[in-house]
């Protein structure tokens, strides 16, 4: 069985080789490191893994010296980079910043896009605002998957009118948890060759593990509930979202972006 957790962070005290460890023995033989400001980015390119780099809500203040740094960090970086992310809106935790964190995370799509690359989408209260950043983007590479949306948390509406603009859906540790109902029907909903797992490390551990500091290895848990969800096996399950990250990742970046 392979499983492929999509959304890790790494911090300075991570020990990169004992997480990965751990995950390999429990059969997770792919993380993406997934980036979001200065430290985040340089903490998942001191990992082997594949990485997504960005700047997330919280770096509204990043302009066009930053975007220059992304931009030389994706190139120097050609190989590992799979995504730009993590990027998006949390209206929870940041209302007074909508504004500039809707502009940053436009700014952002169209770099992705220009870079041929999908994205790694963090929304939180900020369903219609998503929705209208994304559709204001003069999308480049229109018929290509476009990126995930990690750790879901909304219900199927929302979820229909994602993958209808072209992503992918990622569910963290949050639909184990027991008031999570209505994830769990997104769970269901959501299509085989649209769905994805991660942990959101080191945020988010699953049931049975709350409590803990998350880790790749705890995919599994994730992975099972919501392989139970949809009434499937869980090695169906597994090698059916890896599957999909792949495909996703390996999105062919154009030459000539
Ligand atoms: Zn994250």
């Amino acid at each position: 069985m392979r499983l492929f957790d999509t959304h890790a962070h790494f911090t300075d005290s991570s020990d990169v080789a004992g997480l990965l460890g751990r995950a390999a023995e429990a059969g997770v033989v792919r993380v993406l490191a997934v980036g979001g400001s200065r430290e985040l980015n340089r903490n998942a390119l001191r990992t082997p893994c594949p990485v997504a780099l960005g700047w997330d809500r919280d770096q509204t203040d990043a302009g066009d010296a930053e975007f220059a740094e992304l931009e030389r960090l994706v190139t120097d970086n050609e190989s590992r980079v799979a995504a730009i992310g993590e990027i998006g809106l949390d209206f929870h935790y940041s209302p007074e910043s909508a504004a500039a964190q809707k502009e940053l995370f436009a700014r952002e799509l169209a770099f992705a896009d220009r870079q041929g690359l999908p994205v790694v989408i963090h929304t939180r209260e900020a369903d219609e605002a998503t929705l209208e950043v994304i559709d204001s983007v003069p999308w480049l590479h229109g018929n290509r998957l476009r990126g995930l949306i990690h750790s879901y948390t909304g219900g199927p509406d929302f979820a229909g009118k994602l993958l209808d603009r072209g992503f992918m859906i990622s569910f963290s540790g949050i639909v184990t948890f027991r008031s999570a109902d209505l994830v769990r029907e997104s769970a269901r909903f959501v299509p085989d060759d649209r769905i994805l797992v991660e942990t959101d490390t080191p945020f988010l551990a699953p049931v049975p593990l709350r409590g803990h500091q998350c880790e790749p290895a705890y995919v599994i848990h994730t992975a099972k509930c919501v392989a139970s969800e949809r009434k499937t096996d869980i090695e169906t399950f597994a090698e059916l979202t890896f599957a999909n990250a792949e495909r996703l990742f390996a999105s062919n970046r154009p030459h000539n972006s």
